[in-house]
C-alpha cells in the first residue's frame, strides 16, 4: 500500500484575519476585569463578585445574582458575560458517559468539545480554533482547514459549559456530585498556533476561584504537532500542564507527509523540544501515535521510535499508540491488534512505557481526530435532552447488534 496521502494538504500557521468575538469575563484576569468594570462606571468590588457567579456557581444569569444591584445587574452581564456558544447539536454515547456538543460561536463558525465522565475523572475535551491549518492528512479537523483562532472565553466557555451541565444533572449516564477534573486540548484546532489565547486559558482554568477555574495544572493536557518554539515557551510559563506530542511517525519521510509541518520542525527537533519541556516542567509527555495499519505500524518503526525516546533518557516520555479512527471516505484504517502489539512490545523492549489509549465516543464522531463540527439541519430544533436520549438508545442498539 502506497503511503502517500490524498491530498498534500497546505500548512496555515497563521490564522486569516476575523472579528474578535465579543469581550467576555473569562478574557480578563483579575486586575483588567476590575479595570473593566470601572470602565462600566461600576464599583470594582463588583468584577469579583460577577467572577464569584461565573467561576464558582457556573452562572452567568442576571436572575441569580441578588447581591449585585438590581438596577445595572443586566448591563453589567451583557457588557462582561455575553453567551458566547451557543448549543447547535449535543450526541450522546457509552451509556451516556460520553457527550459531543456542536457549538455555533457568535460569527456562526462551529466548534465541538467532548465530555468524558469516567469513575472518579470527567474530562472536556475543548477546541482551541474553528477548523485546522495543519492539515494532517488522517484528521477530519485538518481537511477543511482553519477559520480563525478561538478566545480565550471561548475556549473557557467549552469547560464551563460542560461543568454546567454535570451540575445541572443533564448527562443521563453521569452522576450530578462528579466535576470536571481534566481539560484536554485535543478537539479542533492546533493548540499552540493560537498560544496567546491558550497560554491565557491555562492560567483562567488553573488560577484559584473565584479569580479562575481553580482545576489542577496538572489535570490539563496541551497536544501539540510540536511547533518548537511555542512549546519552548510553552515550557517557560510556569504552568506544569502535561504536554502531548502528536508525533505518528518516528522517521521524517514519513512524518513528512502525516503531519507536514514536519517540514518544517523534523523528528528530531520536535523530540527535542519535548525533552526540554520535561526538564522546564519535570511533566512527563506523552507521545500520541495514531496507528494506521500498513503505513505507521511497522514493529520497526517501533523499534526506531523506541530508540529514539531511549537516547533522550529515561522516565521522561511515554507513549500513546491510539488505533487510527478513520475519517469518512480516508482509504486508511486502524491497524490490526496483533501489529498494534507488536508495535507495543517494541517500545517495551527499549524500557519505553506504553499504554493503547481509551478511544471514547467513535460512535458520535467524537473520538481524536474525528471531529469536523458538520452540524446536520434537521438537528437545530432539538433539545438536548430529546438529542441525548436519542443518541444514548441508537448506541445502546448498535451495542446490542
Ligand atoms: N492539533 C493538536 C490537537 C488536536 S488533535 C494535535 O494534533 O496534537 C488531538 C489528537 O488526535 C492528536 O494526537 C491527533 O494526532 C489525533 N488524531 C487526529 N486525527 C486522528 C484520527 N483520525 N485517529 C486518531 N487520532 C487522531
Ligand atoms: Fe490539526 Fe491536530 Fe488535526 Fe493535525 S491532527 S490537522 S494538527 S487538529
Amino acid at each position: 500500500m502506497s503511503t502517500s496521502p490524498p491530498v498534500r494538504a497546505r500548512l496555515q500557521l497563521s490564522a486569516p484575519a476575523s472579528t474578535k468575538p465579543p469581550r467576555h469575563l473569562a478574557d480578563l484576569d483579575a486586575a483588567a476585569r476590575r479595570e473593566a468594570v470601572a470602565g462600566l462606571g461600576d464599583k470594582p468590588f463588583r468584577a469579583r463578585q460577577l467572577s464569584v457567579h461565573y467561576f464558582d456557581h457556573l452562572s452567568d444569569d442576571p436572575a441569580t445574582m441578588t447581591d449585585l444591584p438590581a438596577a445595572g445587574r443586566e448591563r453589567l452581564v451583557a457588557a462582561l458575560l455575553p453567551r458566547l456558544l451557543t448549543p447547535e447539536r449535543s450526541l450522546a454515547c457509552d451509556g451516556g458517559s460520553t457527550v459531543k456538543t456542536v457549538w455555533r460561536l457568535f460569527d456562526g463558525a462551529l466548534v465541538e468539545s467532548v465530555l468524558m465522565a469516567y469513575p472518579g475523572r470527567v474530562t472536556v475535551c475543548v477546541s482551541s480554533q474553528a477548523g485546522c491549518g495543519m492539515g494532517c492528512p488522517f484528521c477530519a479537523t485538518g481537511q477543511a482547514g482553519l477559520t480563525r483562532n478561538l478566545s480565550t472565553a471561548e475556549i473557557v466557555e467549552q469547560v464551563i459549559a460542560a461543568a454546567r451541565g454535570l451540575a445541572r444533572g443533564e448527562l443521563p449516564g453521569v452522576r450530578r456530585t462528579a466535576a470536571v477534573s481534566n481539560v484536554v486540548f485535543m478537539g479542533m484546532g492546533e493548540p499552540l498556533a493560537n498560544s496567546p489565547a491558550v497560554v491565557a486559558t491555562l492560567r483562567r482554568l488553573a488560577e484559584a476561584r473565584p479569580d479562575g477555574f481553580g482545576l489542577s495544572a496538572r489535570g490539563i493536557t496541551v497536544s501539540t504537532v510540536g511547533l518548537v518554539p511555542a512549546v519552548d515557551r510553552l515550557a517557560q510559563e510556569g504552568l506544569p500542564v502535561t504536554l502531548a506530542l502528536s508525533l505518528h511517525a518516528p522517521d521524517d519521510a514519513l512524518r513528512d507527509e502525516l503531519v507536514p509541518v514536519n517540514n518544517r520542525w523534523p523528528v528530531a527537533e520536535a523530540l527535542d523540544a519535548a525533552r526540554r519541556y520535561f526538564d522546564a516542567t519535570g511533566r512527563r509527555v506523552s507521545i500520541e501515535y495514531a496507528l494506521i495499519r500498513d503505513v505507521n505500524d511497522q514493529a520497526w518503526r517501533g523499534d526506531l521510535l523506541g530508540r529514539e525516546l531511549r537516547r533522550r533518557g529515561k522516565g521522561w516520555v511515554h507513549v500513546n499508540p491510539i488505533p487510527l479512527n478513520p475519517t469518512p471516505g480516508s482509504r486508511w484504517t486502524a491497524s490490526a491488534p496483533g501489529a498494534r502489539q507488536a508495535f507495543v512490545a517494541a517500545l517495551v523492549a527499549h524500557g519505553v512505557p506504553a499504554t493503547v489509549r481509551d478511544t471514547r465516543g467513535r460512535e458520535i464522531d467524537g473520538a481524536c481526530g474525528q471531529l469536523a463540527a458538520a452540524a446536520p439541519a434537521a438537528a437545530t430544533a432539538a433539545s438536548s435532552r430529546d438529542t441525548f436520549a436519542e443518541a444514548s438508545a441508537d448506541g445502546a442498539r448498535r451495542r446490542a447488534q
